[in-house]
């Protein structure tokens, strides 16, 4: 009875610079080593960095650059131990390059974009160049707050791109006056009132100007003491606006101290008969002289 031992077999990547090997689904670079089973096929996609191209691919010393296709080299099944060396080298490409820039960041409102000329064969490209923030795409301007005679509002506006909301603050409108004069305090027979012009918007007020007591309206008077010849006048008069009740006493003599016509007409229907009384009495002394 024969016991065969399975000895696995180490696989060695030697991979140069300037590009990867993917095998078994692994990406690697620079050196690398793993175990396989004997009779094992491996498979190895060789990808060279932009710029560069495969140079040369041994397989256990021996160069088999030629069997590689469409950047992919399968080995032949492990029969022992194996190493695969890899290098890379600069590309004999020759950009051509796009006639148009191309936009590789687009701007927005507030940060720069960069635009450049793409090779057409290759990543590389050129003339990288700044493209200016778009800024804000502001709508119309909406009231936060409104102002008032006195206070500042606000008001805000939205950029429709990004969201961005700029605030602003509105100057106070200051009053709008009235024209005429409101009275604010009537004035009394005694007391002074005031009157001022108002603003049509809040309680402000300016000009404010005393309105003088307007002094009682006495009313024609009532005679309450019939004056005789050794009496006084006594005449009661009221303000006809406040109710107010003043007295004048008038000597004996005098007539009663009023405006008022009919009191007149009163003192001088009296005069009017002390005059007749007189009269009839130089008539009488007359009429004895001539007796
Ligand atoms: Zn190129
Ligand atoms: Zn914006
Ligand atoms: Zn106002
Ligand atoms: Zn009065």
């Amino acid at each position: 009875m024969t016991i065969t031992l399975e000895v696995p077999c180490t696989v060695t990547l030697e991979i140069g610079t300037n590009g990867t090997v993917t095998v078994e689904d692994i990406k690697v670079t620079g050196n690398a080593s793993f175990v396989r089973e004997k009779d094992t096929v491996l498979t190895y996609t060789i990808i060279p960095d932009s710029g560069y191209e495969i140079y040369s691919v041994l397989y256990n010393g021996e160069n088999v650059t030629a069997f590689v296709s469409g950047g992919t080299y399968t080995a032949p099944a492990l029969t022992g131990n194996a190493t695969l060396t890899v290098l890379f080298a600069s590309s004999s490409h020759v950009h051509e390059w796009e006639d148009d820039y191309t936009v590789d960041k687009e701007p927005t409102c507030t940060k720069e974009g960069s635009k450049s000329i793409h090779c057409k064969g290759c990543d590389e490209v050129k003339n990288v160049t700044p493209i200016s923030a778009k800024g804000h795409t502001f709508g119309e301007w909406e009231t936060v707050t409104s102002p008032t005679c006195t206070d500042s509002g606000s008001e805000k506006r939205v950029c429709s791109v990004c969201g961005f909301t700029e605030t602003r603050n509105v100057d106070p409108t200051g009053h709008e006056w009235e024209d005429d004069f409101t009275v604010d305090k009537a004035a009394t027979c005694t007391a002074d009132g005031s009157k001022s012009i108002h603003c049509k918007h809040c309680d402000a007020v300016k000009d404010s100007t005393v309105i003088p007591a307007l002094g009682h309206a006495w009313d024609s008077g009532v005679v309450i003491e019939q004056a005789t010849a050794t009496e006084s006048w006594q005449i009661k008069y009221t303000c006809t606006r406040c109710g107010e009740v003043k007295y004048v006493t008038s000597p004996p003599t005098s007539s009663p101290k009023t405006g008022d016509e009919s009191h007149m007409a009163l003192w001088i229907g009296l005069m009017c008969v002390s005059g007749a009384a007189l009269a009839a009495l130089l008539l009488t002394g007359r009429k004895r002289k001539t007796n």
